[in-house]
């Protein structure tokens, strides 16, 4: 099986794939394609071999890559060793997998969202291609730079913004966990690109200046003006975007913002939320008693602060039966535990009309049992 310390392009990382001794492999012959000197103009001969052999979706393959170089002594380039461009696109250097596998395992991961372990079992299964799951991480990360490095190629970017007639950046420092290095993602609204990302380890004001020079660089080379900067609007930020882009103005980020003004409203909701639980009680008295209604009354009324309470030899009349008490109280058990819901849903507003409806439902039936009361006699 292949490990990680078997791939990569890092220093003391070229070990080669041990391939077991029966596979088969389809032998590639690549010559380099230009076979004439450019500084002398005389042919070039071949002067070694390269051999590499990488997995394709379509098997194993041998790769043999005819170097060459001029034999021309007295030609200046004569030392010079010339390689197959068709190389790399086969695979990159010290890569074992192909380009048609890398991304495949892209595609899979971040298309399909699948783990690393059905990706493993996939590629045994469809392609006999056995690898470790840290083999595959890696290729995935490779996968991801090359994504970027393909986003960040400027002729791409340039024509990606040959319509737009301003850009409009953010910047924001997320943190995974806490103590650890913040990564600072610049990201440009109008065409929803992340622009660049970089970990820091401190937040000091010239180390976010750096990124915020280096977004200026960015729009110039795209001869863009930067109508608006948003983000949490920290103190680095305020001070470096003032720094390197005078002028533009500077806006609180819409999420942030809201995030901040959460918070606030998430504790008066919680407050709200511990009033009405501490009104209503007496639940598991219910529940063990069977039809307690009396208690049932006395724990929707007062909920709501209505002015008039519900008498309560009325509620014993509109939930008759134990059974639907019981099922008023699992009603009420519910709305009391829901805790789900932020800021622009709040739980304890929830759950305050909730009770609202029970209290309602109870009254119904109230007003059903009055009804049929003074049908039946004739009490006004
Ligand atoms: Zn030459």
């Amino acid at each position: 099986m292949l490990g990680a310390k078997h791939i990569g392009g890092k220093k003391g990382t070229r070990m080669p794939y041990c391939w077991p001794d029966d596979m088969v492999f389809t032998r590639l012959e690549l010559h380099v394609e230009d076979r004439r000197c450019h500084t002398c103009g005389g042919p070039l001969t071949v002067c070694d071999h390269r051999h590499r052999r990488l997995f394709t979706l379509t098997g194993p393959v041998h790769v043999v890559c005819k170097l060459a170089h001029c034999p021309d002594r007295t030609c200046p380039t004569h030392s010079q060793t010339h390689s197959p461009e068709a190389e790399t696109a086969l695979a990159m250097p010290w890569w074992v997998l192909g380009w048609d596998v890398v991304c495949w395992l892209g595609h899979r991961r971040f298309a399909r969202h699948w783990s690393v372990g059905q990706i493993r079992a996939e590629l045994v299964d469809t392609y006999r291609i056995p690898l470790s799951d840290d083999a595959i991480g890696h290729y995935i990360q490779r996968y991801q730079q090359m994504v970027a490095a393909r986003q960040h190629d400027p002729s791409r970017l340039a024509a990606a913004y040959a319509d737009v007639e301003a850009v409009i950046l953010s910047i924001d420092g997320l943190q995974p966990e806490k103590g650890h290095e913040t990564l600072y993602v610049v990201r440009e609204v109008t065409q929803k690109r992340v622009w660049f990302a970089e970990a820091l380890v401190s937040s000091t004001t010239e180390e976010v200046q750096r990124l915020l020079a280096q977004a200026r660089e960015w729009a110039e080379r795209l001869a863009k003006p930067v109508r608006l900067w948003m983000s949490d609007k920290q103190a680095a930020f305020v001070r470096g975007i003032a720094t390197e882009f005078p002028g533009v103005p500077h806006r609180y980020c819409a999420n942030h913002f809201l995030r901040d003004v959460a918070k606030p409203v998430l504790a008066a909701d919680s407050h709200a939320k511990v009033q009405m639980r501490r009104k209503v009680r007496g639940l598991r008295t219910i529940e063990r008693e069977g039809g307690a209604t009396q208690r049932l009354a006395a724990l929707a009324a007062p909920v709501l602060e209505t002015d008039e309470d519900v008498p309560v030899d009325l509620i014993q009349a509109a939930a008759p039966s134990p059974d639907v008490a019981l099922a008023y109280c699992a009603a009420v058990r519910g709305i009391l535990n829901d805790d789900h819901g932020g800021p622009l849903q709040p739980p304890g507003l929830r759950m305050a009309e909730a009770l609202g409806e029970v209290q309602a439902s109870l009254q119904r039936n109230l007003a059903a049992q009055k009804g049929g009361l003074r049908t039946t006699s004739s009490r006004g």
